[in-house]
């Protein structure tokens, strides 16, 4: 068995103190594999952005721990916590966090910029990427002007363009009509199944969560139902 991606072992996240903590995760362990597909899926408030932000290094656990391709990420920390998340990690929010005064084009980049890629293989990869979306002809558009399922495209080229190994998705449909949604949704189960990017979508849609090869129920911070074949050690 190949080391998996991630490795979660009782992880457990509280917001606030004393009368106000809340307690969004409550001990949560499960592998993913490489090349995986998994949706985690729950009812609002339920802890599905607060695991996907620990997932994604985003945030930090109170207590348990998280591998990534076998190394505790406890011990990743400052620049090469932000290098590692980067490089590795793809990222598609429902709120598509683009700028949206400047071209589509430097939005895609923007992980290259951070990771120091110089200016015309930013711009080589930037376009294939665009290309690869069917956004070519906008690069040099303001991000502002395009339509939203246009702009969450956008933000899957931003995803891709660092040539991530998992993508993150959360809520990467709620805010498009049905029609651009399913195109959303087939594009990201393409990088998927095509380039053997891990795909973890945070979702309540039963459809999209249907669509990946595995689901992960949580409710009020636990997990309820997982779907995996193989039981975390
Ligand atoms: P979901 O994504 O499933 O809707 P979240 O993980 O966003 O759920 O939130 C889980 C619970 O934690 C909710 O009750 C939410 O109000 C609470 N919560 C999330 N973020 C914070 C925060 N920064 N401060 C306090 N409470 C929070
Ligand atoms: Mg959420």
């Amino acid at each position: 068995m190949p080391t998996p991606i991630l490795q979660v072992r009782d992880v457990r996240k509280s917001y606030g103190r004393g009368q106000n903590r809340f307690d969004a995760l409550k001990g949560v362990s499960f592998d993913i594999r490489e090349g995986e597909s998994v949706a985690i899926i729950g009812k609002s408030g339920s802890g599905k952005s607060t695991l996907m932000h620990l997932l994604a290094l985003l945030d930090v656990a109170d207590s348990g721990t998280i591998a990534l391709a076998g190394a505790d990420t406890a011990r990743l920390r400052g620049s090469r916590l932000n290098k590692t998340r980067n490089k590795t990690f793809g990222f598609v929010f429902q709120q598509f966090f683009l700028t949206g005064n400047t071209s589509v084009l430097d939005n895609v980049v923007l992980p290259l910029k951070i990771a120091g890629v110089r200016s015309g293989e930013r711009r080589r990869r930037g376009m294939a990427a665009l290309e690869q979306l069917g956004l070519a002809d906008k690069a040099k558009n303001k991000a502002a002007n395009l339509s939203g399922g246009q702009k969450q495209r956008v933000v899957i080229a931003r995803a891709l363009v660092n040539d991530p190994r998992l993508i993150f998705a959360d809520e990467p449909t709620g805010n498009l009509d049905t029609q651009t949604g399913a195109t959303v949704e087939d594009i990201l189960f393409t990088l998927n199944r095509e380039h053997g990017i891990t795909l973890i979508v945070v979702t309540h849609d039963e459809d999209l969560a249907s669509r990946c090869d595995r689901r992960i129920v949580i409710r009020d911070g636990q997990i309820i139902e997982d779907t995996s074949t193989e039981v975390a050690a």
